[in-house]
This record gives C-alpha cells, structure tokens and sequence, in this order.
C-alpha cells in the first residue's frame, strides 16, 4: 500500500501567481534552513541510521484546514517519540483521567528521554519520556489486550487523518536493540505501573514509535490538537477537549525532553520530536505545524526543526503567552429605541409612550468573538443605571463564542433576570451552535426571549412597552383617514372628498398587495389589519397597522420599489393616482399639505436611516 506521492514532488507549486505569504514564509524557512548541516542522524536503532540526513519537509495545517508543503513533506519517517502526546490523550480517554493521572505523573523530569529514572513514587515522571510513554502504552494494552496496537495505530490514522502502519524494518531494528526500553518496562512492572506481560506491552511500544509518517501527517496531527481534539481536515472529533488541553500541557513542561525548559521561554508553542527526526508544533487555536530533518542536536530533536519553530514563533510573535484581546471591540451598537426604533410605523398613541420610556429597550449589536473579556465589558455597559426593561443581544455578525464567553453571556442573563430584566436574542438560531453553547448554562431562566430577526425583536420589545403603560395595540381596529399622518392638517371637507375617489379593498392574511416593479397606479391608506413591506430580497422595510399610508411614493415614482403583504386581514382605501391628481387640482391647499406631510415622514424615516448608518460606522 503505498498511497504517498513520490517523495520529490514539490506540492506548494499549484499557486499561480502570488503565493499566500505564509507559505512564502515555509519557503524561505526551507531554503535558509538546508544549509544547517550540523547534528546527526540517530543511529543507535540500526535502522534509522540508514535515513537521508539532507532531506527536509515543513509542512503548516490551519485551522480551516488547509494544509500548506514545501520540500520533502511526503517522505515517510518514523513517528518515534511524536506518537507519546497522541497515545498519553488516548489512554486519558480510554482509561479515564483518573487512572492514568494515577500511573503517570506531569513533572518534567530535566532527563534525557531514554532516562531509567523514576519519580519519589516510583512512577514515570510524565508521559513525554519513555518510561511515561510505555507505561501510557501498557494501560491501552491493559485495557484492549492483544488489540492495544492495532486501537493505538487507527487512533493515530484519526489525528492524521488517513490510514497509517508499520515500517516493519524499523520496528525489527528496534525490537533488537530495545533492551534499554524493556529494562525501563520491567522497572515499571515492579512498581506496579504495569501490570500486564512486559514484552507484550514493549512490543506494543515498539510498533507504535514504528509508525510511519509525513511531515504533512505531523502537521495535521498538531493541527487536530491545536484545535481542541477535532481533526480539520476531516471535521472528525478525534479526542475530547480534555484529553487535548492535558496533553498539550505536558508536550509544553517536556514535549522537548531536557530542552523543554528553554524551548517553551524561547518558542513557546507545545511541541514533540522524535529521533525520527519529525517535530510537531501545536498552537492552540491557531496552527499545527510538522517538519521532517533527520540531524539531531544533543537532546534528540531535530536541529533544522528546532530553528523552523523558532522562526515561525519569532517572525509571527506566536508565543502562546504572548496574546492580547480588545474587550470593547465586540459591541458594534449600543441604543435604544429612542435613537432607533423598529420598522413598525406607531400610531400616536404609542408613539408617546414609546418616547417616554425609550430607555426601557436597549439593543446591543455584537459583532466578532465573544470572549470572557469582551462579554465582561457588555455586562457593565449593562450595570449602569438606567437600567432598561428589556435587552435584546443582536448575534448576527458573532463568528464565534468561547465557552468562558457563552458561560459569562448566561450568567449575566441570569443576573438580568433576577432584576425582572427580560433579554431578547436575535440573530441566532435554535439549532445553532452558539445557541447550543450558551443553552447548556441557560436552564430555567425563565424571560429569555428569541427572535431571529432584530426588528422583529425591536417591535416586539415596544409592544411589550406599550403594553405596560397602559396602551393598547388592537390590531382589529379601523382607523379613518382623519387619523392618517400623511393627511393631518386636512378639513373635513377635503378629507370627504378624498374618500369619496377611493374605494375600501380588503386582503386576506399573507396576501400580495404590491409588487416591486409594477406600475405606481394607486396610493393605499391602511384602515384595519397589519401589512409589511419588503424588498425584493426579503428585508422588511416597514411594519405598518391601521392608520398608516403605504404606496405613498407613487406620488413621486412611476415604479413600485417593494414589496408590500397583508400580515393578517386587512382593509385599505385604494386612491388611483389619475383621480388624485385630479383632486389635487380642486384642492392646492390640501395638496401642499400632503406633500409637505409627505416629505416630513421621509425625512423622518432617513433621520433613523441615518442614525443606523452612525452607529455602525462610527468609532
Ligand atoms: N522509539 C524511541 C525510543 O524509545 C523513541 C525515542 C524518541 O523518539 N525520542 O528510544
């Protein structure tokens, strides 16, 4: 089975034209790296001294991904050492934390990997050594028998993300050479550690440290662990979360063995060698980065990728510790109806309550990354008096939320809620992830309202406000045209005649009143029943009850602009255009005041139009 590509290959040569400059980067890594020609290849397993000591593969999988490759990334090696991390994560989800953190301690040691050294309790000192890493291989094989291998290699081929086996002649040559690793097996038997058949359990050992792999597989294996278990190249959750953070915290204390120290003060990014002459790299959230050099320094690890990390950390200042977040970018808008309203037209009424209490609904637009720091920021904004009545978070623009984020975002809503405050959500849906995240906290609180539409949860927040103060929302309502805004200021005389070139249509509920593109024959006065209207492409412009006129720009466009439907029942006065300019004719005064009117509810329309604008492009 040989499903690798010829090992000459160079695979970043598909980008015509400009290069993404990461990959630029591994480039140039790759060229001023192959002139470093000291250490040596390991030799003290037979088989491996027969490797080429100048090939050189660097490989950098994303988080999306996206694997890049230059030189030698598909030259098979052996994963030696860089399987302990993979294994130590297996036996933590095999076993349960409990048992393995009980074998197995976490200390660096400051030894050398082959050390016979055990701790004060006669335990290994953490996985990342040998003792550690074969007493992590004798509990799978506690645990699966005579399958621990073969369970070990298709958990491996997960983190790869492909089938993975055996250099049969590696592992030969280390089963013969091996007596230093099956001394420090029967160490452990001893003390208890392992408690099955030592030379089975080494056995097992010596086929996991034989499994090949590329530099690409490293990357992708790192990457998998940057990315809390889930492999993303596949999408397949490989390991839980805890198992992840546990084994990158020990690749961190001793993933470089006695160098592990100095690498984590000057790289600072997790990582595993092994004599193979493979590094991975894992930084969390970030990248998993693999590199293929056979020459090895004194410590075992491998020199050209020892300097490839420290490059990549020091060019891209990606120190793990080195990190920063803005708590206040989050929140894009912070108003209140009084500032932005819904797309509900108001009739009077409740628009005086609504200007009275426009501080009881605010709305926070989020936007980004909702972290621990910026939800923090959110909920002070929040603690401030006044306090409002209602809280609507707008998720839309939210690409992600961390768990300390989404467990911060419930805690505040429970915290709302003990103040009687009702929190809106809009812009996420029930079956979201970020929905799931946040509900897992959300249990019981009983006023969290959702919508996924914002201006819905607007209008919905003003009808509650309305309500509250006393104001009636009757849907079923009529409403004559004494009472339309467009025609306020009209006599009684000229508001009959108006009447009398109209004609009263009715609508049944989801009903198509006006279509975008059409002919602006008529203008409409709605006098009972709610209409919406939309553009063509679904956003609704306006929410409209008893009272309002729609079509009204007929009046200054030949062409209907949107859509307009009858949300339920509804009845309209229907004014064709030609009669109306012939009443316009009988009536100049009148007619000045509509257009005036006309003009005084577009400009109040822009004015919110405007305010919108503000929010979202100010600071
Ligand atoms: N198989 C090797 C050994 O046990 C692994 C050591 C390493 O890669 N550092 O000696």
């Amino acid at each position: 089975m040989n499903i690798l590509r010829p090992a000459t290959v160079p695979h970043s040569n598909h980008w015509t034209g400009a290069k993404p400059p990461l990959l630029r980067f591994l480039d140039r890594c790759h060229s001023d790296f192959s002139a470093e020609t000291r250490g040596a290849v390991a030799d003290y397993i037979p088989e491996l001294g027969k490797a080429n000591p100048d090939q050189f593969g660097i490989s950098l999988a994303t988080m999306d991904g996206h694997v890049y490759e230059v030189g030698d990334t598909r030259i098979p090696f052996t994963i030696q050492s860089m399987s302990k991390p993979f294994v130590f994560a297996l036996a933590l989800d095999t076993l349960g934390a409990a048992r393995v953190e009980r074998a197995i301690g976490v200390e660096p040691s400051g030894d050398p990997f082959n050390s016979i050294r055990l701790n004060a309790e006669n335990h290994p000192f953490n996985p990342m050594v040998n003792a550690g890493a074969i007493a992590c291989t004798g509990l799978i094989h506690e645990a699966k028998g005579a399958d621990a291998f073969d369970y070990i290699r298709k958990a491996l081929g997960r983190f790869a993300g492909r089938e993975i086996d055996v250099d049969q002649a590696v592992y030969a040559s280390e089963s013969a050479t091996g007596d230093r690793n099956r001394a420090i097996g029967y160490l452990l038997r001893n003390s208890g550690v392992i408690k099955d058949n030592v030379s089975e359990v080494l056995d097992v050992y010596f086929r996991q440290c034989s499994i090949q792999v590329t530099a690409r597989d490293a990357a992708v294996m790192a990457a998998t662990l940057a990315n809390r278990g889930v492999n993303p190249v596949t999408g397949e959750a490989v390991m839980t979360p805890y198992a992840i953070t546990r084994t990158l915290s020990v690749m961190t204390s001793s993933g470089m063995y006695d160098y592990a120290g100095e690498w984590t003060y000057r790289v600072g990014i997790p990582a595993k060698s092994g004599v193979g002459g493979g590094i991975l790299a894992a930084l969390p959230a970030r990248l998993g980065l693999g590199s293929y050099s056979p020459r090895l320094d004194k410590h075992g690890n491998s020199v050209r990728g020892v300097k490839v990390c420290e490059a990549l950390s020091s060019h891209y200042d990606l120190h793990m510790l080195n990190r920063s977040d803005n708590a206040r970018s989050s929140i894009i808008a912070d108003y209140t109806i009084g500032k932005i309203p819904s797309r509900r037209s108001r009739r009077p009424h409740e628009q005086t309550i609504l200007s009275a209490h426009h501080q009881d609904v605010r709305v926070f637009e989020l936007v980004g990354t909702l972290s621990l720091a910026n939800v923090d920021y959110v909920a002070r904004q929040l603690a401030a008096e006044p306090r409002p009545q209602f809280v609507i978070f707008d998720l839309r623009r939210v690409a992600s939320i961390t768990r300390a984020g989404a467990r911060l975002l419930a805690e505040e809503f429970r915290e709302l809620a003990q103040f009687r405050i009702t929190v809106i959500l809009s812009g996420i849906k029930r079956s979201s992830a970020d929905w799931k995240a946040i509900g897992e906290w959300t249990e019981g609180i009983s006023n969290l309202r959702n919508f996924y539409l914002l201006d819905t949860a607007i209008e919905w927040a003003e009808d509650q406000v309305v309500y509250r103060h006393g104001g009636a929302i009757d849907f079923l309502e009529t409403a004559d045209l004494s009472e339309q805004p467009l025609l306020a200021g009209l006599t009684g005389q000229e508001l009959s005649d108006l009447a009398a070139i109209g004609s009263i249509r009715t609508y049944r509920a989801g009903e198509k009143i006006i279509s975008s593109g059409d002919a602006a024959t008529s203008l409409f006065f709605l006098r009972s029943g709610v209409v919406h209207v939309t553009l063509p492409d679904g956003i609704r412009l306006a929410t409209l009850t008893a009272g309002m006129a729609f079509g009204e720009t007929a009046l200054l466009e030949p062409h209907r602009s949107a859509d307009v439907f009858a949300d339920m029942a509804a009845t309209a006065y229907e004014v064709p255009i030609r009669d109306f300019e012939h009443y316009r004719q009988q009536h100049p005064s009148a007619s000045e005041r509509i257009l005036r009117n006309l003009a005084q509810l577009l400009a109040d329309r822009l004015a919110v139009a405007n305010a919108k604008v503000n929010l979202l492009t100010a600071g």
